[in-house]
């Protein structure tokens, strides 16, 4: 049993520091909601981890992914935010309409009279023994991270979406040789970024390809052996870094059993709404879209999470 007699009460809790989570603070804190957003592990969520936002509108020169999140963290606490690093890690959320509780870094319990939900989703991975071995070790699922390290080697990416063909062309600028390997014998991704990676010189593509292993000794990675699915040939390239871009999950663990989700994780909002199956508690952003998730689209959920939280508690005082 949690005393909420001495712990600190929030009207607006926003869980997640993302396009949605800013967003939704943006709103909140201009409807005079005195937002807290406790920010995730990583601020400013996937977005700090791309290169140049050429879709957002408003930057007709483009902008990076780290900048733009810096620029909407700003323009949150512009307005009175409060951006608070930390992490939400267990959640008592409330059915009678009294209030919700939300475990704060394994230790500190707040209390809120709205939480929104803007955790956003992160990398997956392929599953195997060698790839977690050598993770940080040569395995990367962040090219913009990591690129760095592998100037002027040859690297390997796994994927054929969006985020595949963005982090190959990256990697290429600063790699001797990139090879994308792509399970099927075509792209996800769009039309736009398959004509980026064709005019890549130094990517190599190499259809009905899969990763069986990743190989290396003390100093990391230094090979891969795939193998095409349709000759069952194997090979080894030869490459120094190996990295994963096959897509994501939603990050909700926390909310298992206590929201209703889809069965991938996904969370379940209502129809033309964030409100998710408890009042008070709203989704948005990558956490509950698995169609769009682009920061545009994030953004315009987070949106209509405060809106929704600003009127559930215009409601409770009629
Ligand atoms: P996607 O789900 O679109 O693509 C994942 C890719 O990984 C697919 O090609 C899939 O193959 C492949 N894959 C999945 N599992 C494996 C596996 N085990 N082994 C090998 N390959 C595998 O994810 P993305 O992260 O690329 O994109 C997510 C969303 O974000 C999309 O809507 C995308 O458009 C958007 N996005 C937009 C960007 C932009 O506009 N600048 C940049 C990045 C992403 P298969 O095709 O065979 O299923």
């Amino acid at each position: 049993m949690i005393n909420t007699t001495e712990i600190e009460h929030i009207k607006c809790l926003i869980i997640g520091s993302g396009p949605a989570g800013y967003t939704a603070a943006i709103y909140a804190a201009r409807a005079d909601l005195s937002p807290v957003i406790y920010t995730g592990i990583v601020p400013g969520g996937q977005l700090t981890q791309t290169t140049d936002v050429d879709n957002f509108p408003g930057y007709p020169q483009g902008i990076t992914g780290p900048i733009m999140m810096e620029d909407l963290k700003a323009q949150a606490e512009r307005f009175g935010t409060q951006v608070r690093f930390g992490y939400a890690t267990e959640v008592q959320f409330s059915t009678d309409n009294s209030v919700h509780k939300v475990q704060i870094d394994g230790s500190k319990w707040v209390t809120a009279d709205t939480v929104i939900i803007a955790t956003g989703a992160t990398a997956k991975w392929l599953g195997l023994p060698s790839e977690e071995k050598y993770n940080g070790f040569g395995v990367s699922a962040c090219a913009v991270c990591d690129g760095f390290f592998f100037k002027g080697q040859d690297v390997a990416i796994v994927g054929a979406g969006d985020t595949a063909a963005e982090e190959a062309t990256y990697l290429a600028k600063l790699c001797r040789k990139v090879y994308m390997l792509v399970r099927r014998d075509e792209f996800r991704a769009s039309k736009a970024m398959i004509h980026r990676v064709q005019n890549t010189a130094n990517i190599e593509v190499l259809y009905n390809t899969q990763t069986e292993e990743i190989l290396g000794n003390e100093q990391g990675v230094n090979a891969v052996r795939i193998k095409n699915n349709i000759t069952q040939a194997e090979s080894v390239l030869d490459v120094t870094g190996f990295f994963v871009a096959i897509g994501h999950k939603p990050n909700t663990e926390l909310f298992q059993n206590v929201l209703d989700m889809d069965e991938t994780g996904y969370l379940l909002t209502k129809a033309d709404s964030t409100a998710t199956n408890i009042a008070g508690v709203f989704a948005c952003g990558d956490v509950q879209d698995h169609v769009y998730r682009q920061a545009i689209t994030a953004a315009g959920t987070g949106c209509m999470a405060a809106l929704e939280a600003e009127r559930y508690l215009a409601s409770r005082a009629d």
